[in-house]
């Protein structure tokens, strides 16, 4: 194994948990905080509109909704602008730990930091570089003005809610409110994710002298999920292969592949931290396949389980190259001869027990209530 890879990944794995999950915890809860604080007026000013207006008409509603909704909106742009803040915070903080990490606090002299952004720059990239489709601001807006007011508006005209009470609008208003406190948990993560990523590509392209293959790095953890268990381990070129984060909530990051001593400008003798307990010896998908049945299932479930345990497929094979998903099962199955699935669950899991008929079950009744 490469010492200094090792040695390297430690150093992500440390810098993720002190550094980006502390950052990002504060954020989801201020975020919420916020959303809370709309949410509590909302209810206040759905309070003042029904004593003026005691029928619960279509309009009415609507009209109530509409008057809402700015409350929504500056909520979701103070939650943007202090999401931006944070992450401008962050991003300087993760380059500067990236390269503290990659140079061995300075001993690797061939490594270079990355060039410094100024603030301006780092806030405009956040707010003007769509990320999965969306900018950072729509992202948020759209767990509030689409989530809150537009779907309960539109179970409203839908008549949903139609000969109901404002109660039931608000209480409407209450189960939004919970799918938008989980969307600005995974919002704050994921951007957060993002932001100490892009400072670590930065690095890497700074010294592409250096470093020209990067391999994908899992968290060793039965939460992962199945597609980066499957891409943990492997390697591509500078510039190429999937992109970290390859789903909300990603915890991957992309390490360094194999860099020697002399290329990072090290001396042979320099002492490297240990490093810590992952072994990079084996892959995420080689770990998660020495863990007991139930924890493997937990990540892929029993038919894949079965597959896997039988050897018919191999951990990679679970996962789509075009998409880097996980493949569907019939697609796995393609090209085995019928019944291989049900033959690998009996092999696992024994012979399903035979179900008992209708006459029997009868019968049993019978004696039972005679
Ligand atoms: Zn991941």
């Amino acid at each position: 194994m490469n010492e200094i890879q090792g040695a390297i990944k430690k150093g992500l794995d440390d810098w993720q948990q002190e550094g980006v999950d502390p950052v990002a915890t504060a954020a989801v809860h201020r975020s919420i905080t916020t959303a809370n604080a709309a949410h509590r007026r909302s209810t206040f000013l759905m309070g003042v509109a029904i004593s003026r207006s005691p029928d619960f008409t279509e309009r009415a509603a609507v009209a109530i909704l509409d008057d809402l909704a700015p409350i929504f909106s500056n909520a979701a742009g103070n939650i943007t602008s202090d999401l931006v803040g944070t992450l401008v915070t962050l991003s300087v903080a993760s380059s500067q730990a990236h390269y503290e990490n990659l140079s061995f606090g300075g001993q690797a002299i061939n490594v270079v930091p990355a060039a410094i952004r100024t603030e301006e720059e780092i806030a405009q990239a956040f707010e003007s570089v769509p990320f999965g489709g969306r900018l950072l601001q729509e992202w948020v807006e759209s767990s509030f003005s689409e989530n809150i007011i537009a779907s309960c508006k539109a179970d409203v005209v839908k008549g949903m809610l139609n000969g109901r009470s404002y109660d039931q609008l608000a209480k409407k208003i209450s189960e939004r409110m919970v799918t938008t406190r989980g969307q600005l948990d995974t919002i704050c993560r994921t951007f957060c994710q993002t932001c100490s990523n892009d400072a670590l590509q930065a690095l890497y392209r700074a010294n592409g002298d250096i470093i020209q293959q990067w391999q994908w790095s899992s968290a060793r953890l039965p939460s992962v999920c199945p597609s980066c268990i499957a891409l943990d381990g492997t390697v591509w070129p500078m510039g190429s292969g999937p992109s970290i984060p390859l789903h909300p909530r990603c915890r991957c990051a992309a390490l360094p592949y194999q860099p020697s001593f002399s290329k990072l400008g090290l001396s042979p003798h320099t002492e490297l931290e240990t490093p810590g307990a992952i072994n990079l010896n084996e892959t995420s998908a080689q770990w998660l396949m020495r863990q007991d049945d139930k924890t493997i299932t937990s990540v892929v479930g029993p038919n894949r389980l079965a597959l896997l345990k039988t050897g018919t497929v191999e951990f990679p094979d679970l996962l789509s190259r075009e998409d880097y998903r996980m493949k569907k099962l019939d697609d796995l199955l393609a090209g085995h001869p019928e019944g291989t699935l049900a033959k690998a669950k009996e092999v696992v899991f024994g012979k399903p027990p035979r179900r008992a008929s209708a006459s029997t079950i009868k019968r049993r009744y019978r004696r039972l209530n005679p």
